[in-house]
Order: C-alpha cells, then structure tokens, then sequence
C-alpha cells in the first residue's frame, strides 16, 4: 500500500480561487480519506485529489472479498469504500466521485465551469495543445491547466494534482446509469456492494428528478 496517498495542498495554492467564480476557497469536512474538499461562498465545492489509481488496481475492486459489508446500510458501504486503505486504494475515480457525493449529500445546481485560475484567481484562456482528449487553459500568470469532463489538472513539482468539482443532480443520474449498464470492463471494478449504493441512492429513484 507504499502508493496510497492523500492530496497535497501545494504552496502555490495557499489564496486558493474557486475555479468557476474566482472568490476564496476555504477547507470543508470530507467524507473521502484522499480527497481534500475545499468550497467557496457561492457553495461551489471541489476535491483536490492525488493520482488515480491504475486501471490494473481498480480491476480488482469488484472481486473483493468483503463479507462484512453483506447486511450493511449503503451509508456504511460508501464509507468503508472511502477511507478503509486497501479498499480506497484500487476504487475506481469516478466511483469515488459518485459515492462522496452520495455520503456528502451535496451536488452542484448545474455543471460548474473551469473559468478562474485556482492558485492566483485571474481568468482563464483556452490555449491550443496537442492532446485531442482534454482542453488546455492558462492564466496570463503562466499557470498552465489541462480539463476534461469535471477534472482540472496541473503538475507542481512533478507531482499532478486534479481538482474534480462537484456533479450536478443530471450528470449523477447519467453516470450512474452509465455504471449499471452490463459491461464487463466496468463490472471488474463495480464491487457488489457499490453496485448497491449506487442503486440505493436518490439518483436512482424515477421519482426524483430535482435536489
Ligand atoms: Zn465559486
Ligand atoms: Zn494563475
């Protein structure tokens, strides 16, 4: 377990900038034992998160022998999967996205956009980069960022750091949708117990459409 790691916060981050409006960002409590949470005044919350885990590690969480999770509520099953080491070590990112939002009970109130550098607060300007997948942004201060989907990304000092901001109540009921749908890449990293609390929860019910 030498690679399990929590965020950083680095030093070029000490004014800390909301992303999507520009105002400071302070510390929040957080369910994920990785993840650092860190809100706004206009509530707009984002994880600070090390590495993901190799696609080879998170292939393993769906065999995981886990009997004491059995008779569980999926509040207990979400937590584990969060802050027990060897557990969160191999949980898939977007797993681990979808089950602090359900343990922390919070979404955004739409899809937040990357428009603010996060270390200095200046505003953000796409930049042409080679890689087709993500989009490059850049402050005139010379920060340099990469994002895709509810990822912002950066290198200091050779180690990455990524901000995912929170989904909104949709994207939560797509991903999830998306999670439960038979597909056996998916399925090695769906632990059972996961696959529980992901259809537990009030994203999954037809009767909820809102927050
Ligand atoms: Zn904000
Ligand atoms: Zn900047």
């Amino acid at each position: 377990m030498s690679r399990m790691t929590s965020a950083v916060i680095p030093e070029e981050f000490a004014q800390r900038h909301c992303p999507s409006c520009g105002k400071p960002l302070t510390l929040n409590q957080c369910s994920d034992s990785r993840a650092i949470c860190l809100v706004c005044t206009n509530d707009h919350r984002f994880y600070v998160l090390p590495d993901a885990p190799l696609a080879a590690e998170s292939a393993k969480a769906g065999l995981m022998q886990l009997p004491q999770l059995k008779s569980a509520p999926p509040e207990a099953i979400a937590s584990y999967w969060l802050s027990d080491p060897a557990a969160r070590f191999i949980l898939n990112e977007q797993l681990a996205d979808l089950l602090r939002t359900i343990l922390d009970a919070h979404v955004a109130p739409c899809d937040p956009e990357f428009s603010f550098c996060p270390f200095c607060g200046l505003a953000f300007a796409e930049f042409e980069q080679p890689d087709i997948w993500v989009r490059g942004l850049a402050c005139s201060d010379g920060h340099v960022f990469s994002t895709r989907g509810n990822k912002l990304a950066t290198t200091v000092d050779g180690k990455r750091l990524t901000f995912h901001s929170e989904h909104s109540f949709a994207a939560m009921k797509a991903l999830i949708t998306g999670w439960l749908k038979p597909d056996p890449r998916l399925e090695a990293q769906l632990h059972e117990s996961i696959r529980f609390v992901l259809l537990s929860s009030r994203f999954c019910r037809p009767d909820v459409s809102s927050v």
